[in-house]
């Protein structure tokens, strides 16, 4: 599965501008000079989670960001974390998306190494800093004393949205946007081998599937 080269890649590029360019002409000249997204999707990195796949969206559509651990810093700290932090600035100030989606997933690396000790940590020190914004996760799921790792994987991964749903209303624009009910804020939990997707409904404090 992994065995593409690069030469592969240029024949992806041969193959879009054959088929699906051709296909979606008239979208790509729609939107060649302007952009008006309605959705800001902050995504983790990682190479199986696709988010215009599993939403079924198009070019325009969805302003993304996507980092290790789907991860937003918190706004007094986020002079430091600019890729991220500039686009939400840009998504929610100039584009004036309507909703923000925080999307984790199954078997993320990233929520994972929050677990890890610091001498595996030691070849990647921006990722164990980077992770940091992520440590009050990392201790509540410790604090709940969960041994069976494979649960322990999906809360701390479904926490993680949670917390950084929290850190997204640290920021004073998203939060006063979202107060005068100009902007959703959601949180989503992709799970790769089913295709499903769970919203997180905040009354019940849980996430139900999206059907
Ligand atoms: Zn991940």
């Amino acid at each position: 599965m992994s065995e593409r080269d690069e030469g592969s890649l240029f024949d992806g590029v041969r193959r879009f501008n054959q088929t699906d360019f051709i296909e979606h002409r008239e979208l790509f000249a729609r939107v060649a000079r302007r952009q008006d997204p309605h959705t800001l999707f902050v995504g983790c990195a990682d190479s199986r989670v696709i988010p215009n796949l599993i939403t079924k969206t198009l070019p325009g559509e969805l302003f993304t960001v996507r980092n290790v651990g789907n991860l937003v810093p918190f706004y007094r700290e986020a002079e430091e974390y600019l890729a991220t932090t500039s686009a939400i600035e840009y998504a929610v100030r100039i584009l004036r998306i309507k909703n923000i989606v925080i999307c984790g997933h199954s078997n993320c690396g990233g929520v994972g190494a929050l677990f890890a000790d610091d001498e595996a940590l030691s070849a990647v020190p921006h990722t164990r800093r980077w992770l940091s914004l992520a440590r009050r996760v990392r201790d509540r799921v410790v604090a709940e004393g969960i041994d069976d790792p494979v649960e322990r994987e999906w809360r701390a991964e479904q926490y993680n949205v949670v917390e950084q749903m929290n850190h997204l209303v640290t920021y004073p624009y998203v939060k006063d946007a979202f107060r005068r009910g100009e902007l959703s804020i959601r949180g989503w939990y992709y799970v790769i081998e089913t295709g499903e997707v769970f919203d997180y409904d905040p009354s019940k404090a849980e996430f139900v599937r999206i059907e």
